[in-house]
């Protein structure tokens, strides 16, 4: 739809109606802030540009695109950074839909992660308060990937608007990351050098809440394929044939023996993604995709327990256990804790968006909806939040492995509601719309500001740097995925080229 500037001008008022001075104005006066800074914040508070990216996340939003299959969602993000002035690389480390954008020279380089794809299962409409698929089964944006990279690429490119104003040295680089929900591209990323010479990464995550934290958390994770080939033969006559579906079912029923004994913070979980098509027709190929969570300590060795229930699973049915194919294998999230400082105090001074009526009433009835506290949008920040040393729980991101080789810590920006549950049609609901424009321009203010520090505040810089490199002496990184493993690039093929095209009469250009 092509929309003039009049239809834009009222729209955006609409959107943002009375509290744009403040959700999208100047930061408080009183607080003394460096030049570049109150021009990067000034330049996001712009109606027009919070529009702009708006826009960008419920177009990405509407793509739904599966890990891998994000042509479109990449597409558009890389093409805005390069119409901004970006050097971009696209097609990177194996990954069609991995990009790098870069602008500026020399050191620092100050690398923003971006995230872009979607969940299996959840079509959802926007902004309605109950489940309402758009394409029933097709996929969605359960975790608020369409917000992320596009506040990395918002943010970029108001850093780039200061680096030229004020002639600043060094170089941004927004890691266009595709898959994250398969935990596959940054060591993919890793290995093929493009973080080399990264001197600090901030990384983004859309959430109800605006924070930040350190240290260790979430889980290691191995995300394993297990295939069986059996012998094909008449169901009636199954005797002459050996069932791949058996190695499968007797792996998963080892697995679930072995969780007894297994430390509760142990997690696996599978769906079995091939069984035969009809019960008269004795399966010869099988498969089940594992998830094994567990510390950087014990995920190997967990690993191999599993790995012997599959092995279990083949003698058993007299079948063959085909070469483990491992999907994605990643470290645990080691946040630096100089980096989630830094990172706060701009939290802190960016502040809550100030939400409307019509904002705070569609929260409590998604809230009511599920049962949840019906207590509305957030008002203030998060505290800083530190390690709790206690299980590891949670879930994992491939994230880890780039916490591992620079300093990195993660900016949680609002505009989900709280309650919503992540990997659901209640999270992609919440993900559309004004609230969700709200939140990914504070969070590129965020990710903004803490650019800046770093760009202009060597000493800044150096905390962190400090902190990594005494870090890394305790632990160096040593990459869990097999040095032959590919990026799976077929892994969502066959479900985008069934959703895709029913998706497409839903577009948001
Ligand atoms: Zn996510």
């Amino acid at each position: 739809m092509k929309k003039n500037a009049l239809f834009r001008l009222v729209l955006a008022a609409l959107v943002f109606g009375l509290s744009l001075p403040a959700s999208f104005g100047r930061a408080p006066a009183k607080i003394k802030i460096a030049k570049e800074k109150q021009f990067v914040l000034d330049w996001l508070a712009q109606p027009q540009i919070a529009e702009k990216f708006g826009r960008i996340s419920d177009s990405i939003w509407s793509y739904a695109e599966l890990g891998l299959q994000e042509f479109k969602s990449s597409k558009l993000l890389a093409d805005t950074l390069e119409q901004a002035g970006f050097k971009v690389e696209r097609g990177l480390a194996g990954m069609p839909t991995c990009f790098v954008a870069s602008y500026g020279s020399g050191k620092p380089v100050i690398g923003l992660l971006g995230e872009f794809d979607a969940l299996p299962m959840l079509s959802q409409k926007g902004r309605i308060p109950a489940q309402d698929p758009l394409v029933e089964g097709a996929p969605g944006h359960g975790c608020g990937h369409n917000t992320m990279c596009t506040a990395a690429a918002a943010a970029a490119i108001s850093v780039k608007e200061a680096m030229d104003k004020f002639h600043l040295p060094g170089t941004i680089k927004v890691f266009g990351s595709p898959a994250e929900e398969i935990i596959v591209s940054r060591p993919h990323m890793i290995r093929a050098g493009l973080f080399g010479d990264v001197d600090a990464v901030i990384d983004n995550h859309s959430g109800s809440g605006f924070g930040t934290s350190y240290g260790r958390g979430g889980n290691a994770v191995f995300s394993v394929i297990f295939s069986f080939k059996g012998k094909t033969a008449h169901g009636a006559n199954a005797w002459a044939g050996r069932s791949a579906m058996d190695g499968v079912e007797i792996t998963n029923v080892a697995t679930n023996y072995l969780r007894e004994h297994l430390d509760p913070a142990y997690r696996m979980h599978y769906v079995v993604l091939e069984g035969g098509q009809a019960p008269n027709v004795v399966p010869d190929k099988a498969s089940v995709w594992y998830y094994v969570r567990n510390s950087d300590e014990r995920v190997e060795e967990m690993f191999e327990r599993v790995l012997n229930c599959a092995k279990a699973g083949a003698l058993a049915s007299g079948t063959e256990l085909l070469p483990p194919r491992f999907i994605a294998a990643v470290h645990q999230t080691h946040a630096n804790k100089a980096a989630a400082e830094l990172f706060q105090k701009n939290i802190e001074l960016v502040g809550m968006p100030v939400w409307t009526e019509e904002e705070q009433s569609f929260a409590k009835a998604l809230q009511k909806e599920l049962k949840a506290k019906e207590d509305g949008m957030p008002a203030k920040v998060d505290t800083l939040r530190i390690p709790s040393g206690m299980s590891f729980g949670g879930g994992s991101t491939d994230v880890g492995d780039v916490s591992l080789i620079a300093p990195t810590a993660s900016i949680r920006f609002p505009g989900q509601v709280p309650g919503a549950i992540g990997h659901h049609w209640s999270s992609v609901t919440a993900n559309f719309g004004s609230a969700a424009w709200k939140g990914l321009n504070a969070g590129a203010k965020a990710i903004a500001a803490s650019a800046v520090d770093l760009l202009t505040k060597p000493e800044e810089l150096k905390k962190l740097r400090i902190e990594f490199e005494e870090y890394a002496k305790k632990y160096a990184y040593k990459p869990f995925l097999p040095a032959d493993a590919k990026p799976p690039l077929d892994l969502n093929e066959e479900l985008m080229k069934k959703f895709g095209p029913l998706l497409e009469k839903f577009e948001i250009k």
